[in-house]
């Protein structure tokens, strides 16, 4: 598979060994970085892809979440445009910060004021530098197999990498004695609890509500702030994994799709915690506020991801992944598909993982093995396995996605089990 993968992509290939000569790994998304090379893509229309090479795909990776819209949506075109007629980047606060900021307020529960930065990464940053400012204490409490930016990678086994001066305590996903245990030999000197509502990259693994809800109790009995990382579960209501599941944070953090598809990031939370931001804690940054996020973030969320559309987004992935499970439990092979609503993520075990794991190289075989077969079917998906459903992806596609699944699973049976 490999091969045909690699013989069907000479000019993805020579981008690569030219990308390699001015790049350490060939660009700079680390999960672009896969073997042999990454398929190099010319184009997006709605929800379709096409590579350098000619290939046309559906795009089913949804720009890792931020491509909620697809790549043709008629309401942001329009304003992206009209909004370059205007300047680029002002270098002033404009209506449209005001307009976002508070139609974000008036969705997500925790939300009393809210900031903007260019990544999610950056939210967490700032989430994190405004909690220690808070609390006055330096540890954060975050989860093997966790995900919260570039610079924020937590290990699934092992102690943290050493990429940030920051004081971080691991505990185990989904798991309320490790993070009780957790809590009280740091409790005091935690400052806050950094988790996301599922493990986004950790492969789509769902967090308890009862374990969110322990994680509730915990901040409040140690004094630490609760930060729900909702970079890629904010879309599974209008208010987000909080509204859904009636647990409140003290903050929470936003990025991917909210600016209608730009760079956006943003980070808010209870008043007199945000309020630090007008005396103790600086925030700058050039494009914090920059005008086609801004602009394409007010029709995104103002005018095209309504309550009713994403309860709708939610009910498809629901169903989607009901129909894959189902297809792989006829096969009789062990594959399953994890995650909430239109995120979904591949796995090659049984039952389906309840947190994090390290896979075997079996496992690891197999993803690769997924991935090059959807590709050879038209699908383009992340790497690891992921499917982000964005809004164009319709029944059609859907059923383009299941045939897939169910040929793979037919096919590839005796490699499977
Ligand atoms: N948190 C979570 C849960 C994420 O999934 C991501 C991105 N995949 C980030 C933070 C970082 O966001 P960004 O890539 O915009 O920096």
């Amino acid at each position: 598979a490999r091969a045909r993968y690699a013989g069907r992509r000479p000019q993805s290939a020579a981008l690569r060994e030219k990308a390699m000569e001015v790049m350490p790994g060939g660009n700079t998304r680390t999960l672009l970085s896969y073997a042999p090379f990454p398929t190099a893509m010319a184009r997006g229309e709605d929800c379709r892809l096409w590579d350098i090479d000619g290939h046309s795909y559906l795009d089913l990776c949804g720009e890792y979440t931020a491509g909620l819209f697809g790549h043709s949506q008629p309401r942001i075109h329009e304003v992206l445009h009209a909004t370059l007629q205007r300047g680029i980047n002002l270098a002033a606060v404009g209506e449209n910060e005001e307009k976002l900021a508070r139609l974000l307020c008036g969705r997500f529960p925790s939300l009393d004021k809210v900031r903007f930065t260019n990544s999610g990464t950056e939210g967490n940053l700032m989430a994190l530098t405004v909690a220690r400012v808070f609390t006055g204490r330096d540890t954060v409490m975050v989860f093997r197999g966790g995900y919260h930016g570039g610079v924020l990678t937590f290990p699934l086994s092992g102690s943290n990498p050493a990429t940030l001066p920051l004081s971080f305590t691991l505990a185990d996903y989904n798991d309320i004695e490790s993070a009780t245990a957790v809590a009280n030999a740091h409790a005091g000197s935690l400052a806050a609890i950094l988790v996301e509502p599922m493990q986004g990259s950790g492969g789509c693994i769902p967090a308890s509500p009862e374990f969110l809800a322990a994680l509730r109790s915990l901040a409040d009995k140690t004094g630490a702030l609760l930060i729900f990382d909702e970079v890629m579960t904010s879309r599974m209501s209008a208010g987000g994994m909080q509204a859904r599941l009636g647990i409140t944070p003290d903050l929470t953090t936003l990025g991917k799709y909210i600016g209608g598809g730009m760079s956006f990031g943003g980070f808010g939370g209870r008043a007199d915690i945000m309020e630090l931001f007008e005396s103790r804690v600086p925030h700058a940054g050039t494009f914090n506020n920059n005008v086609l996020t801004m602009a394409a973030g007010c029709v995104a969320m103002g005018e095209i991801f309504t309550a009713e559309v994403a309860e709708l987004l939610f009910q498809r992935g629901e169903d989607l992944r009901a129909q894959v499970n189902d297809v792989a439990r006829a096969a009789k092979v062990p594959v399953c598909f994890t995650g909430i609503g239109s995120l979904l993520n591949v796995h090659f075990r049984l039952p389906a993982p309840d947190r994090g794991y390290a896979s075997t190289a079996d496992e690891e075989a197999l993803r690769e093995l997924f991935f090059f077969d959807m590709l050879e079917a038209g699908i383009y998906l992340a790497r690891r396995g992921m499917v982000a459903l964005s809004l164009p992806v319709g029944p059609a596609e859907l059923d383009h996605f299941v045939k897939a699944v169910t040929e793979f699973c037919e096919s590839r049976a005796p490699l499977l089990r």
